[in-house]
């Protein structure tokens, strides 16, 4: 059997891609990441830099390299980044080696990166990034989800709104768009993306040599 997965003794050989998934803050993205990540052994996260401070729970390493600003700068004049942005007065950026090392061997990769570093990475690398927008179902519905998130006062949950907004306004730079009224809904279509991606002619880097052999003139004996 042949599958389009790398890693199985059969696969063709495949190039890997960059399958990034942009949203508002409560409209799923951390938990349709999570859910891809656990259930795709043949997805890993992108881990980007960044020198905003870690929060209670975040692993260095795991879910960010916590980095000075004098140190993000020098990975920023060493050529390091695939890209960076400024997100709420804070420095984030995408390293660089372990991507296209891995993309070169197969292996796919997911990136929590706002509109601004997917505009960049587009720009870069535009045959390997999968760009994909979850939007949430309605305001009322966005507004209960950071209501519920913490016991933050009504103006930090305002400013929270407000850049959600100013976010989903960047909807239309994503090749996919994907309304999350229901997580596992919106988790099939996700993974339904990401199934046809992986299958594109262009991504197959091994199929050259398959069908080579497949249209091979025939002796017959
Ligand atoms: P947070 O600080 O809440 O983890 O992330 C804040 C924002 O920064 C999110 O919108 C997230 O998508 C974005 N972000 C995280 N890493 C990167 C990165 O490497 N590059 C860019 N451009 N944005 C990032």
């Amino acid at each position: 059997m042949i599958s389009d997965l790398p890693g199985s003794k059969d696969a063709l050989q495949r190039r890997g891609l960059m399958f990034i998934l942009s949203s508002p803050s409560g409209a799923g993205k951390t938990t349709i990441s999570r859910m891809l990540l656990e259930r795709d052994e043949h997805l890993c996260m992108s881990v980007s830099a960044t020198t905003r401070p870690p929060r209670p729970g975040e692993i260095d390493g795991r879910d960010y390299f916590f980095v000075d600003q004098p140190q993000f700068d020098a990975m920023v004049e060493a050529g390091e980044f695939l890209e960076w942005a400024p997100v709420f007065g804070h420095c984030y950026g995408t390293p660089k080696a372990h991507v296209k090392a891995g993309l070169k061997q197969g292996q796919d990769f997911i990136f929590d990166i706002d509109w601004q570093g997917t505009q960049q990475l587009y720009q870069k690398l535009e045959t390997d990034v999968v760009r994909v927008f979850l939007l949430p179902p309605s305001l009322v519905e966005l507004r209960r989800r950071l209501d519920a998130r913490a016991t933050d006062s009504v103006e930090v949950i305002d400013g929270r709104m407000a850049r959600a907004q100013a976010e989903i306004s960047h909807w239309d730079g994503y090749d996919y768009v994907v309304v999350n009224d229901d997580i596992d809904r919106c988790y099939a279509k996700v993974t339904q993306i990401l199934a046809a991606e992986r299958m594109r002619r262009a991504r197959q880097t091994g199929l050259i040599g398959f069908v080579r052999e497949l249209t091979r003139p025939v002796i017959s004996s």
